[in-house]
């Protein structure tokens, strides 16, 4: 008879099991112990958003259903489709408007100079990249960065939902004032929408500056900070399991 792998690892926790039984949790391993080693014996998937067992769909196969998409015309501009980036598992989700040309080359969310940035951004408020999970509203490149038309958001924005509902962030950022105003269906000012919490999807959203916007006026810089140092206190309040809606929101520049 031959025994698979799985067979073997799913015998050798039985046995670690029934060892704990017989001598319980302090002579041999704790459940959180066998949990991890359970875990650990899983297949491992090589792809950047890793799948879940459970049969339902992943970020991944996702991923695979919509990577041609051709409902709007750029579709047919396009260099590649930028699906997003990160922890599929991530607790917070930053959301920016479109690729721009490094992005629609690479394939990445913000990889060229405004993306660097947003890097040290999130470095500032303790995040690796590898963390959060970094998307945009429309997935492929607007032909010479103009804003998003209307009839691409209609067709892309589904997208950006179902992202959400498979990724389940607790808290998110979106990056800009024409983001913040398409997402939140609003024509309120910058100004108006940041410090507060608005909800999108029914998560708790805060709105801040684009990282390309800072890069052409730096005095924004402080504002910004800001808003990061806000998006982590909610951050932190929320995985605390307490209302993020008594955080206050610190400004000196506002
Ligand atoms: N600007 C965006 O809004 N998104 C990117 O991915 C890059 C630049």
């Amino acid at each position: 008879m031959s025994i698979s792998q799985k067979n073997i690892n799913g015998l050798f926790v039985r046995y670690l099991e029934q060892q704990k039984d017989m001598f319980g949790d302090g002579f041999i391993m704790s459940t959180k112990q066998l949990n991890a080693i359970e875990q650990a014996m899983q297949p491992q998937n090589s792809s950047p958003f890793s799948e879940s067992n459970s049969g339902k769909i992943t970020l991944v196969d996702f991923y695979h259903q919509i990577k041609e998409c051709q409902k709007c015309s750029l579709g047919k501009t396009r260099k590649n489709f930028v699906f997003g980036s990160g922890n599929p598992n991530a607790d917070a989700m930053f959301i920016g408007e479109a690729p721009g040309a490094d992005e629609d080359s690479v394939g990445k969310p913000f990889v060229g100079k405004a993306g660097q940035l947003l890097t040290k951004m999130l470095a500032a408020i303790n995040f690796n990249r590898e963390d959060v999970f970094i998307a945009n509203i429309l997935k492929c490149r607007p032909p010479n960065n103009r804003d998003p038309l209307p009839e691409e958001v209609n067709e892309c924005e589904p997208y950006l939902h179902r992202q959400i509902e498979l990724i389940q962030p607790k808290v998110m950022m979106v990056l800009g004032r024409i983001s913040g105003q398409t997402l939140l269906r609003t024509s309120d000012s910058l100004r108006d929408l940041r410090g507060k919490l608005n909800y999108y999807c029914d998560i708790p959203m805060i709105v801040t500056f684009h990282p390309a916007a800072l890069l052409r006026n730096p005095n924004w810089k402080y504002n910004a900070w800001d808003d990061l140092k806000y998006f982590r206190k909610v951050y932190d309040v929320i995985l605390a399991g307490d209302d993020p809606k008594d955080v206050i929101f610190e400004s000196n520049y506002k």
